[in-house]
């Protein structure tokens, strides 16, 4: 993909910081440092989302995950805890669209990444549940 800062990074065209690179997934450190040693783990293929992963692709870059993040969690002893985020889509917050796995050490509750989850429980009884759980599932394809 001639257009992809990623792909870039990868061939050497752009400059990175390089954690961990193999044959097939290269990982560098995110230029924005939401924490420090905030780090993106990429395939080498270009794909463009999680919906484009295969099984083989999925093995390659989510079996080096956690190395990654034992190496993320051991480099700095104030490193309590990782958070990993894979954004797919504009409306999650994707802005590169070559796919990438963030992780993100964390050292206090206050370092500068944050996550809401909403709890909509109340809205949903069993049934409903279900109703929602049966969509998903007639959906889910090898
Ligand atoms: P996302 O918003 O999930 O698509 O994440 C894209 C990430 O890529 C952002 O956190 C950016 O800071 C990061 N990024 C963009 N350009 C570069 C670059 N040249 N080197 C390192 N990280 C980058
Ligand atoms: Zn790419």
């Amino acid at each position: 993909m001639t257009d992809c800062i990623f792909c870039k990074i990868i061939s050497g065209e752009i400059p990175s910081t390089t954690v961990y690179e193999d044959d097939q997934v290269k990982a560098f450190l995110d230029i924005t440092q939401v924490t420090p040693g905030h780090t993106l783990v990429v395939p080498k293929k270009h794909v463009v989302d999680i919906f484009e992963y295969d099984e083989e692709l999925a093995q390659a870059v989510f079996s080096r995950i956690p190395k990654i993040a034992r190496a993320l969690k051991n480099f700095d002893p104030r490193v309590k805890g990782v958070n990993i985020v894979n954004n797919n889509g504009e409306v999650a917050y994707q802005s590169v669209f070559h796919s990438h796995i963030h992780l993100l050490p964390r050292y206090t509750k206050e370092d500068g990444f944050k996550m809401t989850f909403t709890d909509n429980s109340k809205d949903y009884d069993s049934q409903a549940l279900q109703a929602i759980a049966t969509k998903i599932s007639e959906q889910i394809k090898d």
